[in-house]
């Protein structure tokens, strides 16, 4: 199982959108994007092109993240293109210790 983990948060690239092969795997959040466990089918695209290196099959270290993918991923709507990143996304990707800016809030702004 692949996860989007907490160093999305506030980078939201969305590159793995564009590589991944299922249609509505990925869903959009504020401030990071999460994979839903029901559909993807661990081919590992998305991990290989994520610029953050947030995307994992690293388990033991992503529990609190393999709750949040699975949680809002029923929630947030689907993100099938990709968008432009957030605004400080490049200055964002070495940040330590994000979890505390997690958004749950639904994303908007998929062109
Ligand atoms: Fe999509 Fe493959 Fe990544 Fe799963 S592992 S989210 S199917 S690109």
């Amino acid at each position: 199982m692949y996860v989007v983990g907490e160093k999305c948060l506030g980078c939201r690239f969305s590159d793995c959108v564009a590589v991944c092969p299922v249609k509505d795997c990925f869903k959009l959040g504020a401030n990071m994007v999460v994979i839903d466990p029901n559909l993807c089918i661990d081919c590992g695209l998305c991990a290989q092109v994520c610029p953050a290196e947030a995307i994992s099959h690293d388990l033991e270290s992503q529990l609190q993240w393999i709750e949040h993918n699975a949680k809002y991923a029923k929630i947030w709507p689907a993100i099938n293109e990709m968008i432009e990143p957030m605004e400080h996304a490049q200055e964002n990707i070495s940040k330590e210790n994000k979890a505390q800016i997690f958004d749950s809030t639904k994303g908007i702004g998929q062109k």
